[in-house]
């Protein structure tokens, strides 16, 4: 192609486990997925129906270096695990869901919690609390092929060596099946899709020169670390 008027972004791209890159096309998240996580974001966990939202492809951080966040004093983490879809479609039934599935990541969905709670205040659009530069952090994605279907197992996030979110992935309200199902009757979903499943309790912030590390049983750690902007 040569009829560009300049030099297209780069196309964002994960490592998986095992050797090469899976090539992002959109990202997904489920927000109010854990139950207690929802109670302590003021909710009720009886009411949920799935939350969703987005993040651009070019969001993607795989870890190192992550500069902290223009526009917020109040960066938060929250540790998720994250699903790599290798196919789509629309209408998928959950009895399909998980043939759509490449793999498995340790993630953390990064949150300017200040313009998200200002948004709800005024019932306004998540962008600017979700869709931050860097906000999609995501470590080595690991085949389904290699550690299986994954509906249970501990997910935990460390900030400085210190526990601060520790879960298990059966609490999730809304199954992997669910999400899948329902997210195909809103989006015609693709191969490259990224799926954030929601975080459990304890969120909380991040300040420069913290540390932070994700951790999913039988998955690759996520390990970034907060660095003064530049710029
Ligand atoms: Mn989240």
């Amino acid at each position: 192609m040569t009829d560009f008027v300049f030099v297209p972004s780069p196309q964002p791209a994960v490592p998986v486990v095992g050797g090469g890159l899976f090539p992002v096309r959109r990202i997904f998240c489920v927000g109010k997925n854990y139950a207690d996580h929802v109670k302590e974001m003021g909710g009720d966990p009886k009411n949920v129906p799935p939350v969703f939202f987005t993040k651009p492809a070019d969001a993607v951080h795989t870890g190192g270096q992550f500069n902290f966040p223009l526009a917020t004093d109040n960066l938060h983490y929250e540790g998720e695990m994250v699903v790599a879809l290798k196919s789509g479609g629309t209408h998928i039934p959950e009895a399909e869901a998980t043939g759509h599935i490449f793999g498995y990541a340790a993630g953390c969905d990064l949150t300017r919690r200040d313009l998200q709670a200002a948004a709800k205040e005024k019932g306004g659009p998540w962008d600017t609390a979700k869709a931050l530069d860097d906000g999609a952090a995501v470590g080595p994605i690991t085949p389904v092929a290699d550690v299986g279907v994954l509906d249970k197992g501990s997910i935990s996030l460390s900030v400085n060596g210190e526990t601060r979110q520790q879960s298990d992935l059966s609490l999730m309200i809304w199954s992997l099946p669910e999400i899948i199902a329902r997210l195909s009757g809103l989006f015609a979903l693709k191969a490259g899709d990224l799926i954030y499943t929601g975080t459990p309790e304890g969120v909380g912030p991040l300040v420069v020169g913290d540390t932070c590390r994700i951790e999913v049983a039988g998955l690759a750690p996520l390990d970034f670390q907060v660095f003064e902007r530049k710029g």
